[in-house]
Parts: structure tokens; sequence; C-alpha cells
């Protein structure tokens, strides 16, 4: 699952975006607010967290725009703020969910998990499936003919985007900017390795075999019955 952090305090911001991609999140994090509104427009996410006061657009005004554009994302504020005109202003411009700084992470991340999860009712999008694989994307889980499977949190996002984009072919390029935030040139040996590690977990002692090379393209997960 993708999150967007619009936060323009370097240390809050790096802080939140390591904590969430350790959880096994997606995340991207933007420093202004104008880049941030652009970026939610333009990508998709499941969840934005937005700091109120930003440099370029306020949090108000990113949550507007997203609110406008019709997107039903759930947003929660982060703020050091806790004004009860500025919760009443939030919640009044949709806004789905307040936190005041400073926070615990463990209460983040709850909150988090609760705005995904009411979302994903909405949107069916609680798991993910293709033969007998299944990954819950809230408890980020995955079983096998209903065998629990431990992948690391690479693992699980490399699985999760595989099996996003089923019967596509990923290039590497790809995998290596969306799942580790790098480019392609850094070191593709570090997604072989992975592949790698995922199939022994998730196709070895299976049939049929999920996940496939294509030879000088890149990586395919798709059920052989049913392409
Ligand atoms: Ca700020």
């Amino acid at each position: 699952m993708k999150i967007l952090i619009v936060e323009d305090e370097p240390k809050t911001g790096d802080y939140l975006k390591q904590g969430l991609v350790e959880a096994g999140f997606s995340v991207d994090l933007l420093r202004d607010g104008t880049d941030g509104l652009h970026h939610a427009l333009t990508e998709s996410f499941d969840l934005a967290i937005l700091d109120v006061m930003l440099p370029g657009l306020d949090g108000w005004g990113i949550l507007g725009g997203i609110r406008r554009a019709g997107k039903d994302m759930p947003v929660l504020f982060l703020t050091a703020r806790d004004a009860v005109d500025d919760r009443v202003k939030g919640l009044e411009l949709g806004a789905d969910d307040y936190l005041v700084k400073p926070f615990a992470f463990s209460e983040l991340l709850a909150r988090v998990r609760t705005l995904l999860r009411r979302g994903a009712k909405t949107t069916g999008a609680e798991f993910l499936r293709v033969a007998d694989l299944e990954l819950d994307l809230l408890r980020r889980r995955v079983t096998r003919a209903g065998k629990r499977i431990d992948l690391t949190a690479k693992e699980f996002a490399l699985l999760e985007l595989l099996l996003r984009r089923q019967g596509e072919v990923l290039p590497r390029s790809l995998i290596a900017s969306q799942v580790w935030d790098m480019n392609f040139d850094s070191d593709t040996n570090v997604i072989e390795v992975a592949v790698r590690r995922l199939r022994a977990k998730v196709d070895d002692s299976f049939e049929p075999k999920l996940i496939r090379t294509v030879r000088g393209m890149g990586y395919v997960l798709e059920n052989p019955l049913c392409a």
C-alpha cells in the first residue's frame, strides 16, 4: 500500500518515512505543499499524511485540492497546533483523522492502519490474490495454500508490486525504483537476489509456479493455468 507524506520538517519527515517503510509500506515524501498536491493528484495513494504549515501550499489547501479532484483517499493531518478551531476546520474540509505533534510512532501506525482498513473496506482492496497465494495488505501477511509465509518488508513490497500488476512484465528498472527507491544502474543484482529469495518462499514448494523470468526484460507474476 502506498502512502504520501507531505512534511517540510526534515527530521519528522524522514522519521515517518523510515518507520512506515519498515512497517512494509511504500512511501513518497514531499517537503513542499504545491509539489505535494501535484503528486497526490498525479500518482495513486491509499493514504495521505499531511502537515498543516507547509511552504507553497498549506495542508488545508492540499486537502481541498484532493477532495475537489474527487479523490477519496483517507487523509491524516499532523500538526503542532492543537487548537479546537484547527481540528474542526480539518474535519470540515474532509480530513479523516488528526494527530497532534509530538506523537508516538506506534500511535501514528495504529491510526494509519485503521484508516487504511476503512478505505480498503470501501474499495475491497484489503487482499490481493492469485491462484492460492494471498496477500493481506493490512496485516502484511502472506499465505499460500493456507500456509503462512514469512517475508521481509522488501520481499513483501516486491510481491505486492508483482501482484498488483499481474500478467505484466515488470522491468528491473521499474522494480528498482518502486521497491528500492533507487536507479537501475545502482545494483541490479539486488533485485535478482530478492526475486530468487521470494521464489524460494512462495514458489519452490508449490504448484503452479507463479513468478517467471522473461529473459532480457524482467519478471512477471501470473497464474500459468489462466494465462
Ligand atoms: Ca511544517
